[in-house]
């Protein structure tokens, strides 16, 4: 299987700065405004233009520790790059991605976050989760003496960007290179360590002063048909493509159920990556899709079978081996009446050698055995302050996420601003 590259590539020096000089460094300008993380964009923007790739690469980390991934993942046309006043003038807005990108790729080729001399620190902080939300509490509380100590579950750190997002758009060094780099700011990370199973809520709350959860939500839940453990999820797709692609080699038909941003990048990682043949099975009509436009438009680009108005309604197994899935065609989706569906439905066969479930994510439920309280929808209910019902027990990232997007950018500002609130009720100061 040939080595992934980056779809985007990296701008040249040259490319970057004639880039940067298209920023008119509007007086208040609103594609800061645009960034759930408020970086000082056109401030980043003049110091590219100026060659000084420290200064840029400053500006950026003092507002978002994981600028590097952000340039590479952000929804930018839905976040900064859209708020662009370039827009307005009909022209194509500054690249601010892509900039950003390259700024911090190129301080990362020379210089290495200062490490941290550990001063014996009275407050610890413990964080469960070494996703954005997670390593950016971390590093925050770092940054400001507070002893922060990560406990991940999983045998790598970095979340969805080390194990699910696809190396076409983050590659796992990228991802690791962060984390790393987190660490040299003197936070302590450790793996294989589970809250529920290895360590305990109430035991983290006598050894430390506070406790950060950025757990994020989990696989799929089960569409509840027979033969369903012959099925992936679509992070267990993604996570076995994008670390050991080898073990999927024998999917030469690959069906994917959902049409959301998930189901998008396991369809283009079934196509791109394990070469397969690809089929989409979605419930609702396309322009029904939760997918951001521009995913939709990609998915477009590729050969893929999309059958829209249709379900899974029967796994076929022989030998031990999945084989194929029966379709039902849906005549009317917005119907949930189940007989009339029966009546009218329209059965097709699909050979499959695997199907991915990417119908979203599952909410955090089994906090609830620890007395977290969770909202209406699901998630940990945390007040302005990001503290749950539980006292000193702060939470953030995807597993609070009530409204907004489920974004990278947006989980590393719900760890900053944790920090911050963490470090206030110590009496002291975070610059967030
Ligand atoms: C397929 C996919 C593609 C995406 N692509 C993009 C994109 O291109 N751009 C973008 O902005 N966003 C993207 N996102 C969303 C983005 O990845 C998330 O919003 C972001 O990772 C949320 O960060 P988090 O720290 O809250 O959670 P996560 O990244 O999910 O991290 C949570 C961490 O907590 C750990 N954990 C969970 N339970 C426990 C426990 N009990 N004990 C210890 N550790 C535990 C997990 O193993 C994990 O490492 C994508 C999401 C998916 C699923
Ligand atoms: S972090 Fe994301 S939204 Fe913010 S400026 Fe960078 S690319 Fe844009």
């Amino acid at each position: 299987m040939e080595i992934i590259q980056e779809s985007v590539s990296c701008l040249s020096l040259a490319q970057a700065i004639s880039e940067a000089s298209r920023c008119l460094y509007c007086w208040h300008p609103p594609c800061v405004l645009s960034c759930p993380t408020g970086i000082e964009i056109p401030k980043f923007i003049k110091r590219i233009e100026t060659e000084d790739m420290r200064g840029a690469a400053a500006v950026i980390l003092k507002d978002n520790i994981l600028g590097g991934t952000c340039g590479r993942v952000c929804p930018v046309e839905e976040l900064c790059e859209k708020a662009c006043v370039l827009n307005q003038l009909e022209q194509r807005p500054v690249s601010i991605g892509k900039l950003q990108r390259f700024a911090i790729d190129s301080f990362l080729t020379h210089h290495h976050f200062k490490p941290r001399v550990k001063l014996p620190s009275k407050q610890k902080v413990a964080i469960i989760g070494s996703g954005p939300a997670g390593l950016s509490c971390a590093a925050t509380l770092a940054k400001a003496g507070i002893e922060a100590c990560i406990f991940e579950k999983k045998e790598l750190p970095g979340g969805l960007s080390t194990y699910c997002i696809p190396s076409f758009r983050e590659p796992l060094e990228v991802a690791l290179r962060e984390v790393e780099e987190i660490q040299n700011l003197g936070v302590e990370i450790q793996t294989k360590k589970e809250l529920g199973r290895d360590i305990e809520l109430e035991g983290l709350l006598k050894e430390f002063e506070a406790v950060f959860l950025a757990t994020g939500l989990s696989g799929s839940p089960r569409l509840g048909m027979a033969h369903e453990e012959y099925f992936l999820d679509a992070l267990q797709f993604l996570s076995l493509a994008k670390l050991n692609p080898l073990s999927l080699s024998f999917c030469k038909h690959i069906v994917i159920i959902g049409l959301g941003n998930s189901a998008i990048d396991c369809a283009l990682v079934a196509k791109k990556i394990i070469k397969a043949n690809v089929s989409i099975i979605y419930r609702k009509r396309l322009e029904e899709s939760p997918a951001y436009p521009a995913e939709i438009e990609k998915l477009m680009k590729e050969t893929i079978n999309i059958q829209t108005q249709s379900t899974v309604t029967a796994a076929v197994i022989e030998e031990n081996r999945l084989i194929g899935v029966y379709c039902s065609q849906l005549d009317d989706p917005g119907c949930f009446d189940k007989r009339r569906r029966l009546k009218e439905k329209k059965e097709f066969f699909l050979p499959v050698d695997l199907v991915v479930r990417a119908t979203g994510q599952q909410k955090p439920f089994w906090l609830q055995k620890m007395h977290i309280e969770l909202d209406e929808k699901g998630f940990i209910k945390v007040n302005e302050k990001y503290e749950t019902s539980v006292p000193r027990v702060y939470a953030g990232g995807d597993c609070i996420r009530t409204h907004g997007l489920f974004s990278t950018v947006h989980a590393v500002e719900d760890g900053k601003r944790a920090a911050f609130y963490i470090a206030q009720s110590f009496q002291k100061k975070v610059f967030v």
